[in-house]
C-alpha cells in the first residue's frame, strides 16, 4: 500500500505520526510503500538506486570480491546511472573510467577478482542477481537450463501453474501469492538478466562431458581461503568440465565434506563434521554387512587442499 492512501485512509494514529512518514523515497523520488502489517517501509521503484546499491554488494559478497562495499557501490551505481547490479561484469575501468574518489587500483583489482570469478550456472547467475523473492527459487526454476531462452520458454508457456510446479506450491493456496511474486519478478527483470548474460560464461550443465559433484563447507575450508564465497566461486572457475554444487546442509547424497581440519590442522569439530562421520560409519557398517542401500556412499571428508588435488585427478 502507498503511504500516500495510508495516511489518507487510516485514521488510527495521531496527524503527526502520518505527519512523520516518508511519501516519497529519499534515493529516487518514487512513492514509498508500506508493508502489510504495516512493519515496513520501503521504496516502490523496484530499481531504485539504492536497491541497486544493497544488490551490488550482495553479488560482490556472494562471489567473494573484496574492496566493494557499500560506500564504492553506490559512487559506481551513481556514477554510472546503474539500474542493473549485474553490469558489474561489464565494467571495463580503463574504457568506462573510475568514480570520484575510486581509484584505478581499486576499481582494476575489483574487476580482476571478477575476472577470476565469471563461470557460473545459469541458476547460479540468476540467483546472483539478487531479484526480490528469487533467491531460493533460482535452483528449481533455472537449474534445468544452459540458457535463458529455454528457460523463459518454460516459464512464459507454463505460466503461474509451472513455477508452483516447479516450487512445489499449491496452486490454490495463500502460498501462490509467493509464485506470483517469482512470476512477476522474473517478468519484470527479464531484460536485465540478458542484458548481463554475455558479460558472464555459463556453464553447460546440461552436456555429457560434465562431472557433476555436490560437496558441502564446514565452518573454515581451509588455507589459503579466507571465506567460503571466495572458495566457491574459485572451484567452479578452474575446470571447464566441471561444476561442483555446494548444499547448505549435509545430506546422505553429498560426495564431499570441506573441512580445514582434514588434514590435522586444527579446527573446530563442527555439527556437519559430526554427522558425516556418523553416516561413514553407518555406511562402514552396512558395509561389513553386506545391508549397502541403493547409492550409499562414504562422504570423503577433505581440506580444501585436498579438495582441490581430487578435482585436478577427476578432469583429467
Ligand atoms: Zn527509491
Amino acid at each position: 500500500m502507498r503511504v500516500d492512501d495510508f495516511c489518507d485512509y487510516d485514521n488510527s494514529f495521531p496527524d503527526e505520526f502520518y505527519a512523520c512518514l516518508p511519501r516519497e523515497c529519499p534515493d529516487c523520488g518514487a512513492p514509498m510503500e508500506m508493508s502489510e502489517a504495516l512493519t515496513q517501509l520501503h521504496c516502490s521503484n523496484p530499481k531504485c538506486p539504492s536497491k541497486v546499491v544493497q544488490r551490488m554488494v550482495a553479488m560482490a559478497a556472494d562471489l567473494g570480491v573484496k574492496d566493494l562495499g557499500e560506500a564504492r557501490a553506490t559512487k559506481l551505481v551513481s556514477e554510472f546511472g546503474l539500474d542493473n547490479p549485474l553490469l558489474l561484469f561489464s565494467y571495463e575501468p580503463d574504457k568506462d573510467g573510475v568514480p570520484e574518489g575510486m581509484s584505478f587500483d581499486v576499481a582494476n583489482g575489483i574487476v580482476s577478482q571478477l575476472n577470476a570469478k565469471r563461470r557460473m550456472t545459469l541458476a547460479e547467475y540468476v540467483k546472483l542477481a539478487h531479484l526480490p523473492f528469487i533467491q531460493t527459487s533460482s535452483q528449481a526454476l533455472f537449474g534445468g537450463y544452459d540458457t535463458l531462452d529455454e528457460a523463459y520458454a518454460a516459464l512464459e508457456e507454463g505460466g503461474l501453474g509451472y513455477v508452483c510446479r516447479k516450487l512445489d506450491i499449491s496452486a490454490d493456496s495463500d502460498v501462490s501469492v509467493r509464485a506470483a511474486r517469482v512470476y512477476e519478478t522474473l517478468k519484470m527483470f527479464k531484460s536485465d538478466l540478458y542484458q548481463c548474460i554475455d558479460f558472464v560464461e555459463i556453464i553447460k550443465m546440461h552436456s555429457a562431458e560434465m562431472v557433476h559433484l555436490t560437496a558441502v563447507c564446514s565452518d573454515e575450508v581451509g588455507f589459503p581461503f579466507k571465506t567460503k564465497a571466495d572458495f566457491y566461486a574459485t572451484v567452479n572457475n578452474l575446470y571447464q568440465n566441471l561444476h561442483v554444487e555446494f548444499l547448505g546442509a549435509l545430506t546422505r547424497n553429498c560426495d564431499y565434506l570441506v573441512w580445514a581440519g582434514a588434514d590435522g590442522s586444527p579446527a573446530r569439530l563442527t555439527n556437519k563434521v559430526k554427522k558425516a562421520r556418523a553416516y561413514n560409519e553407518k555406511y562402514e557398517e552396512h558395509k561389513a554387512s553386506g545391508t549397502l542401500k541403493e547409492g550409499e556412499h562414504e562422504i570423503k571428508i577433505v581440506s580444501a587442499k585436498q579438495f582441490l588435488y581430487i578435482l585436478e585427478q577427476l578432469v583429467k
